[in-house]
């Protein structure tokens, strides 16, 4: 069975957390977050290396694991409700198996803006005009996609009030992590790797021809 990499790639969350921890001398929970980062890992691994699923149905059992820990423990103090699609004009990342995965949901229409949000970086994510920073998949302040979004879109939560995510505002908003939900992702993204997701989908909607 396979164990983590060594070269551990985790969510700016889970640094966090890690830090938070080693700082207040609590090696107990640094241990317990460690077995379940290997836990999962296996878990993909073992869909995806050893039984040869295709990554597309291992992307299936990402959003389900992630949204099981996520009705389990979101906080109350989110301030996240239907209708508030600030989020959604911010840089996304996700793992190259999503993209794969999403690409079938690009659509003609899509595709132009997703070719100049392919060319931009995270940095500079906030100088394009407001239009072209929002998700492709936004349509009428809603995700097309919603059932099947990018883990990292199922994971943004504020606690903040929500106009401060309002892009144009620029404001610093306070994030809420939902712990195992972001042990399972990080696990993931160790496998496949995560990136910008923009220039991620273009080179799977090209490919698919
Ligand atoms: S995929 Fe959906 S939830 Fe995620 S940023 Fe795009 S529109 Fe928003």
């Amino acid at each position: 069975m396979s164990s983590l990499p060594d070269n551990l790639d985790v969510t700016d969350n889970i640094n966090l957390l890690v830090s938070k921890y080693s700082r207040e001398g609590k090696y107990k929970e640094l241990q317990e977050l460690h077995q379940k980062l290997e836990y999962f890992y296996n878990e993909f691994s073992r869909l995806s290396i050893t039984e040869k699923k295709d990554s597309r149905e291992v992307v299936k059992q990402l959003y389900e694991l992630v949204d099981i820990y996520i009705r389990e423990d979101r906080p109350k103090t989110a301030t996240c409700s239907k209708g508030c699609s600030y989020c959604c004009s911010i840089h996304v990342s996700a793992t190259s198996a999503e993209a794969e995965y999403l690409s079938q949901f690009v659509t003609d229409e899509m595709k132009p803006k997703l070719e100049r949000q392919s060319k931009v970086s995270f940095d500079k994510w906030l100088d394009q005009d407001l239009e072209d920073q929002k998700c492709i998949f936004l349509k009428d302040n809603e995700c097309s996609i919603y059932e099947h979004r990018p883990a990292s879109c199922r994971l943004h939560f504020v606690q903040s009030n929500p106009e401060l995510c309002n892009p144009s505002t620029k404001q610093i908003t306070e994030r809420i992590m939902i712990t195992t939900a972001e042990i399972v992702y990080t696990a993931f993204m160790n496998l496949y790797g995560q990136s910008s997701i923009a220039p991620l989908l273009n080179r799977y909607v090209k490919s698919n021809g």
